[in-house]
């Protein structure tokens, strides 16, 4: 185990490395600036209850509109943004806004908020401290925020993840395992990590009605989820038949272009 850890850290030093090493692309420059520019902005998709489809909370997804009117969504920018060191203060950027969004409604929605695993390379802040100043400058209850990891995340540095989680959780803010494939190795999470939340991924939902390994593996993470006291939320729900499994298998939350798209305002509006 403590190879393993040691591993992962060492493999988080030479990623910085090369971070460092890196030479910053005009494109590069241009996204650090779109920060600066207010180019980025924040859509909100609703996280409904599966039965009655009413928004119970909202993901925070970032876009970049440039001042020419194009249009970039994040995996088209995100990596350039991983190699170029910037990822961090968009998070933080979209941290801030999104508790700022989220304290001025007062309907108690939570809002969800996808952090980088650049986080938890060394020469990153930690990310409880960050998360607890922005909800004490923006006056958002910690119970109304969730901060989503991807399953990607534990690779980089269990040790130093599991430690900002406790950290969190201590906050009252409560953690997401995002992304999460359902593939055998998927069940160490659930042991391993004290994950609030379980985010089926798209691929998960996509195959649902279609897949019959798609709907094993739903229907199994959602049954370990509830006997072990978490929530399974489904991500990417773009019709009717999949939205009636989740809600026949007692799936607890689901967001989709079904439902919903991400959009520039939280709907219904409070
Ligand atoms: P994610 O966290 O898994 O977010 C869900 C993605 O699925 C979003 O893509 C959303 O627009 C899309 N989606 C939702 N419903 C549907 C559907 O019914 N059909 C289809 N085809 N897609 C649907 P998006 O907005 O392009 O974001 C992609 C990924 O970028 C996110 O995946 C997240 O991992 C990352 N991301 C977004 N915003 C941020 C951010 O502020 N910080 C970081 N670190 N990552 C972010
Ligand atoms: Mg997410
Ligand atoms: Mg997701």
């Amino acid at each position: 185990l403590i190879l393993r850890q040691l591993a992962a850290e060492i493999e988080g030093i030479v990623y910085e490395q090369q971070e460092q090493n890196e030479v910053h692309s005009e494109q590069a420059a241009n996204l650090h600036n779109a920060v600066n520019r207010d180019e980025l902005k924040v859509f909100w998709q609703p996280i409904c209850d599966p039965g009655s489809l009413s928004p119970v909370g909202h993901e925070a997804l970032v876009r970049w509109l440039r001042s020419d009117g194009t249009f970039s969504l994040p995996d088209s920018f995100m990596p350039l943004a991983a190699r170029s060191g910037t990822i961090t203060k968009i998070d933080r950027y979209v941290l801030k806004h999104s508790c700022a969004k989220a304290a001025l409604h007062a309907g108690g929605r939570f809002v969800s908020v996808n952090i980088s695993s650049a986080w938890f390379g060394l020469k990153w802040p930690a990310l409880a401290g960050v998360v607890a100043k922005t909800l004490t400058t923006t006056g958002l209850a910690p119970g109304r925020l969730v901060i989503e990891l991807a399953e990607g995340v534990l690779a980089r540095n269990p040790s130093r993840v599991k430690q900002e989680m406790e950290k969190l959780k201590a906050l009252g803010v409560r953690v997401a395992l995002d992304r999460l494939g359902g593939g055998e190795s998927a069940f160490s999470y659930f042991e391993g990590y004290p994950f609030d939340i379980y985010k089926l991924s798209r691929s998960i939902t996509s195959g649902l009605g279609v897949s019959v390994g798609a709907e094993a593996a739903a229907y199994a993470t959602i049954r370990v989820a509830h006997s072990l006291g978490r929530v399974t939320y489904a991500v990417g729900v773009e019709n009717r038949d999949q939205l009636a499994f989740l809600r026949d298998e007692a799936c607890d939350l689901v967001q989709g272009d079904f439902i919903a798209p991400p959009g520039r305002e939280w709907r219904p509006y409070d």
